[in-house]
């Protein structure tokens, strides 16, 4: 009858919670090992300039190869390591796999700058400053090397304190982007007093670019409103070309997406550098 079968529905449901509950702990239980036992790499996506398409530098976004489940996506695995209290122990290993990489690819004769994501914890963390200059430090690498990039969210959650760490990081010489600008909801005159360099506009506004005029509008504001604050503005989600000369058109400084390149294991990214610059040269 009626009740049976909602008990039912509402059983299954619940094994669905369980199902869901189980993956969040075994993830949570392997994420911590995971550094030890080489299951995390990074990627770098390269960013260019919008006019002239010079490369300007790369971002490192982490992978996580999971022995059973395969590949789990940051977006999951960041949020999770934030929830279980480690990120700060995710966020040294790659700092330091990201300095370690630079100066490698600097004894090739490349000279890469690297942007890394930041997560919220991370932004409150006192020990920050300090982690990011020994990374710096142990590799001989000056910080202009490094920028940082921080959602808006991540700074709302204490914006007195992100106030100060940022600053910190600033004064030491590292550039600071707000990453996935316009999903957040932070106030105009809270970004204004951050030493912020750059505005990521988020790709959920990029991404139909050229076919809905509503995120035109969004995008030519944003840009022109960066601009004002004497900010350098970013798009990421480039995937058309007619993205990109939108962009271009309204005066968008730099631009990231697959249509330049997809994120690439370090191996590839020299090649890649090589690659670019002569096709370049050639168009
Ligand atoms: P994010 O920093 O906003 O990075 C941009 C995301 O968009 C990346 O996803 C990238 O692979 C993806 N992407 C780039 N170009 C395109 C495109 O043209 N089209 C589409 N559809 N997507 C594109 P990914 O690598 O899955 O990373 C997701 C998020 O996870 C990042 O968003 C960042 O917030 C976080 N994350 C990644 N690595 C780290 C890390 O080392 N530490 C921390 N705290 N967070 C990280
Ligand atoms: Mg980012
Ligand atoms: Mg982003
Ligand atoms: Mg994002």
């Amino acid at each position: 009858d009626m009740a049976q079968q909602a008990n039912l529905g509402y059983l299954r449901y619940m094994e669905g919670q369980d199902e869901q509950h189980l993956r969040q702990l075994t993830l949570a239980r392997d994420l911590q090992e995971a550094a030890a036992r080489q299951q995390l790499s990074l990627v770098y996506q390269p960013k260019i300039a919008a006019a002239g398409g010079e490369l300007v530098s790369f971002e490192a976004l982490m992978r996580w190869r999971h022995p059973e489940l395969g590949f789990i996506a940051p977006d999951e695995f960041i949020a999770l390591a934030e929830r279980s209290g480690f990120i700060g122990r995710l966020t040294q290993w790659m700092l330091h796999t990201v300095c370690r990489q630079l100066a490698d690819w600097q004894r090739q004769g490349q000279c890469v700058n690297v942007a890394i994501n930041l997560s919220a914890q991370d932004v409150v963390d006192p020990g920050l400053p300090g982690m990011v200059r020994q990374a710096l430090d142990e590799h001989g690498l000056d910080a202009g090397r490094l920028a940082l990039e921080v959602t808006e969210s991540a700074i709302i959650q204490d914006p007195t304190l992100a106030r100060t760490m940022l600053g910190e990081l600033c004064d030491s010489g590292l550039h600071i982007a707000i990453d996935d600008y316009g999903t957040g909801y932070s106030s105009l005159s809270q970004l204004k007093s951050l030493p912020v360099r750059e505005l990521k506009i988020d790709k959920s506004f990029i991404l139909k670019l050229d076919q809905q005029s509503d995120d035109r509008i969004i995008v030519r504001s944003t840009i022109e409103l960066g601009h004002n604050l004497g900010l350098e503005v970013v798009a990421e989600g480039v995937e058309t070309l007619a993205s990109r000369e939108l962009l271009t058109a309204l005066g968008c400084d730099y631009l990231q997406g697959y249509l330049i390149s997809r994120p690439l294991p370090a191996e590839q990214v020299l090649d890649w550098i090589d690659t670019y610059r002569r096709c370049k040269a050639d168009t």
